[in-house]
C-alpha cells in the first residue's frame, strides 16, 4: 500500500493546494493532509480550524482515500508513524524550488527510505498562496475561486473580523 503524507501550514487551505492533492489523491492509494502544529510561524487560523476546514474540502470533494490530521515536530516522524513512505510538496517558482531542496536534504538525512514527491503548480494557480488569500480577504476582496468552495463563506467572515 502507497501512502503519502502531504504536510503544509494551509493557513488556510486553497485551491492551489487542492489541485496538488487531486494529483496525490490519484497517484497513491491513501493521502494525510498534514497540518503543521508551528506556533513560530503565528498562523491566523488555529490548528483545529485548519483541519476542520479540510475536512470539510475532503467531503465536498468526495475524496475516498484523503484523510485530514495535524502534527507537531518533525515530519519524518509523524510520516513513521502514519506508515507513510512519501511526502507530497507543491512546486510554484524558483523560490519554492531552492526551500524544498534544503529541506529534501535534511528529511533525506533524516529517514533516507522515505521520498518526496513534487507536482508543478497548475499555471493558474501559480500566483496563488495562503498569505494571498489572508491579505486579499482582510482587505475585503473577494476570495472566491481562490479557495475551495465549501470554505468560502466561513473564510471570508472569519477574515473580515481578522482585519
Ligand atoms: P508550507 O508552510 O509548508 O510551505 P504551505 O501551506 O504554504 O505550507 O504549502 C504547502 C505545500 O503546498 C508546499 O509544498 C507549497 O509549495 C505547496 N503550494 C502552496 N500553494 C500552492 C499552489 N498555488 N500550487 C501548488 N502548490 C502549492
Amino acid at each position: 500500500m502507497k501512502i503519502a503524507v502531504y504536510p503544509g501550514s494551509f493557513d488556510p487551505f486553497t485551491i492551489g493546494h487542492l489541485d496538488v492533492l487531486k494529483n496525490a489523491a490519484g497517484l497513491f492509494d491513501s493521502v494525510y493532509v498534514a497540518v503543521l502544529n508551528n506556533s513560530a510561524k503565528s498562523p491566523v487560523f488555529s490548528v483545529e480550524e485548519r483541519v476542520e476546514m479540510i475536512d470539510r474540502m475532503i467531503e465536498s470533494e468526495g475524496f475516498q482515500n484523503v484523510r485530514a490530521g495535524s502534527f507537531a515536530g518533525l515530519l519524518v516522524d509523524y510520516a513513521k508513524q502514519i506508515g507513510a513512505q512519501y511526502i507530497i510538496r507543491g512546486l510554484r517558482a524558483i523560490t519554492d524550488f531552492e526551500y524544498e531542496f534544503q529541506i529534501d536534504a535534511v528529511n533525506r538525512h533524516l529517514n533516507p527510505e522515505i521520498r518526496t514527491v513534487y507536482f508543478m503548480a497548475n499555471p493558474a494557480h501559480s500566483f496563488l498562496s495562503s498569505s494571498n488569500v489572508r491579505e486579499i480577504g482582510e482587505m475585503g476582496g473577494s476570495i472566491e475561486g481562490l479557495v475551495p468552495h465549501c470554505n468560502y463563506d466561513y473564510l471570508r467572515e472569519r477574515l473580515a473580523r481578522q482585519k
